[in-house]
């Protein structure tokens, strides 16, 4: 049955679906990479999201924050390159946003949503239109801020939906951050390989909670 809230437990078997949505997707984000970065992105998300489930799997965790820090540490000491620090910073801000949280709601989604992403414009000086990962991220915190009152199952979806919006968007940009931005003009007609991840990791938590 679609979920109204989760607890620290499905909060983590939620980010166990997660890791596996992307390291099922290391082709494509391989390719996404690959066309207009240096083709390292997926193995970098593999690796990062292998490291999340060992953190993981079979863990009890008191807070969904706890949870969340977690995911961003693991990230972060396993990925390098620019999207591990970015990553890892999308979850530890994240993390750090719920405090104590003992469940998940809409509410504690936007908050999330909104110091994580504030997270990686801060670390990666970037903003919407720069055609980054930031492009998936912001839609959705605006949109997270909109449904924050719905049961946690809708507010996914919608937040996912607005994540794969960006995604699609980043294709009409020219690149002025990361690898991507030596292509100018020739970034356009390709989405940004992070916005790709951001977008894969929220439909993965929409998939988690409807089900
Ligand atoms: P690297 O660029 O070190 O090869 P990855 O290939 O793993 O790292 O990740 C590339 C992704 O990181 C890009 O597609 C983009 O979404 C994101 N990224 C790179 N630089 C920035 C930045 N300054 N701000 C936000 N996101 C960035
Ligand atoms: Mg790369």
């Amino acid at each position: 049955m679609a979920k109204e809230s989760l607890t620290p437990g499905e909060v983590r078997d939620m980010m166990l679906v997660v890791a596996d949505r992307i390291i099922e997707a290391e082709p494509i984000l391989t390719d996404a990479d690959r066309a207009l970065g240096d083709g390292d992105h997926g193995v970098g998300m593999e690796r990062g999201m292998a490291a999340v489930k060992e953190a993981l799997a079979g863990q009890d965790f008191p807070t969904v924050g706890k949870v969340l820090l977690s995911v961003g540490r693991a990230m972060m000491s396993s990925m390098g390159g620019a999207s591990g620090a970015l990553f890892g910073t999308l979850f530890r801000a994240g993390g750090k946003a719920v405090g104590e949280a003992a469940v998940l709601t809409g509410k504690e989604l936007a908050l999330i949503l909104k110091d994580g992403t504030e997270g990686v414009m801060t670390r990666g000086d970037a903003k919407p239109g720069d055609k980054t990962m930031v492009d998936a991220l912001y839609p959705a915190a605006e949109k997270a801020g909109e449904v924050a009152d719905l049961p946690v199952a809708e507010a996914l979806a919608a937040i996912a939906a607005a994540a794969a919006a960006g995604r699609d968007a980043s294709e009409g940009m020219i690149a002025t951050k990361g690898r991507a931005k030596t292509l100018g003009e020739n970034s356009l007609g390709k989405p940004d390989a992070g916005a790709v991840s951001v977008a894969i990791i929220l439909a993965a938590m929409s998939e988690y909670a409807a089900t």
